[in-house]
């Protein structure tokens, strides 16, 4: 079994605010300590359920240089750095692994009760592919079907649970580390804790991989971005064949969701240019 695990940070149990996300503070240092801490709970797991697994770890937060390498349980490979052609799911397009789990998943832009949820950057309110909104999540997931890849374990808040749950159907492993109680506000379990139930479901993920089918989307892709600004849709508008609908959302269409993807990916990148 050849195992994607995508680790972001907002989702990891114990973690609340910007700061424990944003290098050079104290707090990033202990948050990045408990990310590293969830990633090898499900390396673990899944040797568990198969002791001939191939496992590689994503670091997809911020800088994607947040995983303590030396930390990491020493049976999976560290995919680490930026920029990468497929963001958060480069490597997935290799096309030779068997399933992906994503941990420490935050809920899309504007979700209420989901800590420090937001899609990509904070510049970007909503994104909506082929008429549904989708947050990093169902984008993610729908990187990872595109290549044939059934997304098996999804790990946030409640938030992320029930985005999960709507997008991915009944037969994906769910795990709630926390409940938000707003923006920067969750009750957390014990990080050993949640490194335990972590674990066991990642057990459990690999088992039932056959049930799970990929998140597909029909081609070809539209997408519509709204922007927080509406100088970010100036810029973005000046890609090729990327429409203006309004003054704060810009639509696109691809023949396929991974060139649709790249086009998420440059819009990202734009929206941290100084304007
Ligand atoms: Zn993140």
């Amino acid at each position: 079994m050849k195992v994607f695990v995508a680790v972001d940070i907002e989702g990891v149990a114990g973690v609340v605010h910007t700061d424990e996300g944003s290098p050079g503070t104290p707090e990033y240092e202990r948050a990045r300590r408990l990310m590293t801490n969830e990633a090898s709970a499900v390396i673990a797991g899944i040797f568990d359920a198969d002791p001939h697994a191939e496992v590689t770890v994503a670091d997809v937060h911020g800088p994607y240089r947040n995983i303590i390498p030396e930390l990491l349980d020493e049976r999976a490979t560290l995919l680490r750095g930026k920029p990468r052609h497929f963001g958060m799911m480069d490597g997935i397009d290799d096309g030779e692994f068997d399933c992906a789990m994503f941990i420490g998943v935050h809920g899309k832009a504007g979700t209420d009760d989901s800590v420090l949820s937001h899609t990509f950057t904070g510049s970007i309110l909503d994104v909506v592919v082929n008429g549904a909104s989708w947050g990093e999540l169902g984008l993610n997931a729908a990187m990872a079907g595109a290549y044939g890849v059934p997304v098996v374990l999804v790990a946030g808040d409640q938030s992320v649970v029930s985005e999960a749950a709507e997008l991915l159907g009944s037969d994906v492993t769910l795990v709630q580390t926390k409940q938000s109680r707003g923006h920067l506000t969750s009750e957390s379990m014990h990080p050993n804790a949640s490194c335990r139930l972590l674990r066991k479901s990642a057990e459990a993920a690999i088992r039932h991989v056959p049930m799970v089918a990929p998140l597909t989307v029909s081609n070809p892709v539209t997408v519509e971005v709204t922007l927080n600004r509406p100088v970010l849709a100036d810029l973005i508008a000046m890609i090729d064949d990327v429409e203006r609908v309004n003054g704060r959302t810009v639509r696109f269409t691809r023949a396929d969701f991974p060139n649709a993807f790249r086009i998420l990916r440059l819009i990202t990148v734009l929206c941290s240019t100084p304007v």
